[in-house]
């Protein structure tokens, strides 16, 4: 992310709201960067550009040397408001690409069924998410972004919602595979601790308009939460 700036118009109010300013960030292949930051410093909108669903006012965003386009499932996102089919199974959510995608069945099924035990999910494979809690939808959202085992991981919050015990399960896969160097990772949390055991660099923002003020290599090994 080259010397950004993100600007929103409202037209009809005749004012802008510019929520990212000469932002820069770099991310190396494998590395596990951590967005921490006030409320509505920008920290979603530096995920929204990099997933394609924002492009820059001014500035480059680039992944691999190539410009962000639409998004795709190279790049896994796990937001908020990530978009789950109600109507649709656990299963069928986390498959939806795979699917689509015209993979066979055999090829992603183990995979699915695998993640569904790891999420703690097993039994209510074929539940409508309508009928899921609310950190249980979350762990769909995140069983779907790692299904295809995206090289660019892209999370915003993605553990505030679940419960003591399943946050942990996941801070404890996500740290394997960052020792495996496989994903690159870009999270915001507003957990300090979390940040701290779970990334090689901490990119502080703050806000009017949002921009990086500090960034902080982790050393290793990282204290333990
Ligand atoms: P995050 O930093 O995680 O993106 P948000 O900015 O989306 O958090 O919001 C954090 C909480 O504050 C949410 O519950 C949201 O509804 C609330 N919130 C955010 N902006 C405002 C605002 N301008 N007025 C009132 N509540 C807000
Ligand atoms: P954070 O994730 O750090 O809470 P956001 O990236 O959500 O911050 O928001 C940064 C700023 O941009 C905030 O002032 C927010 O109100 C504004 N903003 C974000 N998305 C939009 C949008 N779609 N339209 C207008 N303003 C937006």
């Amino acid at each position: 992310i080259e010397n950004v700036e993100k600007r929103f118009e409202d037209k009809r109010a005749r004012r802008a709201t510019v929520a990212l300013e000469g932002l820069s960030l770099s991310v190396a292949e494998g590395e596990f960067v951590c967005l921490l930051g006030p409320s509505g410093c920008g920290k979603s909108t530096v995920l929204d550009l990099l997933a394609g669903f924002e492009r820059p006012t001014r500035g480059s965003v680039t992944i691999d040397g190539k410009p962000v386009g639409r998004p795709s499932p190279d790049r896994g996102i796990v937001f908020q408001e990530a978009t789950l089919f109600p109507w649709l199974s656990v299963i069928d959510n986390i498959t939806f690409a795979s699917r689509l995608s015209g993979l066979p069945v055999a090829e992603y099924r183990p995979r699915a069924q695998e993640l569904i035990e790891m999420m703690g999910l097993r039994g209510f494979e074929n539940h409508a998410v309508y009928e899921l809690s609310g950190g249980m939808r979350q762990r769909v959202s995140i069983a779907r972004a790692w299904i295809s085992q995206p090289l660019l991981l892209l999370m915003d919050e993605p553990f505030g919602a679940l419960d003591a015990q399943t946050r942990l399960a996941m801070q404890e896969l996500l740290l394997t595979a960052r020792e495996r160097r496989r994903s690159t990772v870009l999270f915001v949390t507003h957990d300090i601790e979390e940040a701290l055991f779970l990334s090689d660099r901490i990119a502080i923002m703050s806000h009017r308009p949002g921009h990086i003020v500090e960034e902080i290599v982790v050393p290793y090994p990282r204290p333990r939460a």
